[in-house]
């Protein structure tokens, strides 16, 4: 597979290991040092629906390709195996149609999904991403449950929770593979602080509304949209840090089950079921 300049996914990420420890695990050079928090932006007013991000997201991750998602007028939701989605929003009062949205996880300061992880397998990168440790996931479901957004989605055929990692094994050094695709300029991607100048002056100018520098305690995928979030029928996270502990008590005294036989049954149950 090839990346937008030409290099190979092997290739690459041979040059990284020399060149860098790589952000992979957070546990670098880069990560003992002050922490450079990163940010992706989506700029609604300039998106023109083509989901050119949507199929080099496909790429770089090696996703399964569903038949009809990828074309322009079809209306599609987050999988397993569909880490971003491009659809067009509308106005819900009036019906009016307002701009495509490039939707895939937020990349929470606070995450919910990994305060309620009961096998600990999500962890937010000091660099910015929220990433699913897939050799630990047990399928549980329980970020999805607790993420504002309902962002992780079950992959049937690996019996785990996956969702967009903002592209952790390749940033800094190429930007994510969505970014990249993207012809228009519509995404970006560089040091949360620059591109939240960037897209505070770009919604002085044209107007709209700026979600992700406040809601969920801040996030690190930041969009600039046509209209507020509400306007379009868009879930609004609470602006409030997600209480991380909150959410371990509130799902271990919830059910029948204590937490410690229903983990054991989901890892059972995520290693025998048939696949997709
Ligand atoms: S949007 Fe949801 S899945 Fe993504 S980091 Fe926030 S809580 Fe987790
Ligand atoms: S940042 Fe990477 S993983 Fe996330 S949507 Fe873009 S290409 Fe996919
Ligand atoms: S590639 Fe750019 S213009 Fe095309 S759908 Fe994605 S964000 Fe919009």
């Amino acid at each position: 597979m090839r990346n937008h300049k030409g290099i190979t996914r092997r290739q690459f990420l041979g040059s990284l290991a020399v060149a860098s420890a790589g952000l992979s695990l957070g546990d670098t050079a880069l990560a003992e040092e002050e922490p450079k928090r990163y940010a992706k932006l989506h700029d609604s007013t300039k998106c023109i629906g083509c989901k050119r991000c949507m199929s080099a997201c496909k790429r770089w991750n090696k996703l399964k390709v569903d038949r009809f998602e990828e074309l322009t007028d079809r209306e599609t939701d987050l999988t397993g195996h569909t880490w971003v989605v491009v659809n067009l929003t509308r106005d819900i009062k009036n019906g009016e149609d307002l701009s495509y949205l490039h939707w895939a996880c937020q990349h929470c300061q606070k995450p919910a999904c990994a305060g309620a992880c009961p096998v600990k397998a999500i962890r937010k990168m000091p660099e910015g991403p929220v990433v699913i440790d897939e050799k630990k996931c047990i399928g549980c479901r329980y970020c999805y449950q607790s993420c504002p957004y309902k962002v992780p989605r079950f992959d049937f055929g690996k019996r785990i929770t996956r969702k967009c990692t903002m592209c952790y094994d390749r940033i800094p050094i190429v930007k994510p593979a969505c970014v990249a695709g993207c012809p228009v300029g519509a995404l970006d991607f560089g040091l949360r602080k620059d591109v939240l100048l960037q897209a505070k002056k770009r919604v002085e100018t044209v107007g709209g509304y700026l979600l992700g520098e406040y809601e969920a305690g801040g996030t690190d995928f930041l969009t600039i949209l046509k209209t507020k979030p509400e306007d379009i029928g868009l879930v609004v996270a609470p602006k409030k840090v997600v209480s991380e502990d909150l959410d371990k008590i509130r799902i271990t005294s919830s059910g029948f089950l204590g937490a410690g036989v229903l983990v054991g049954l989901m890892y059972i149950y995520s290693r025998t079921g048939e696949g997709e």
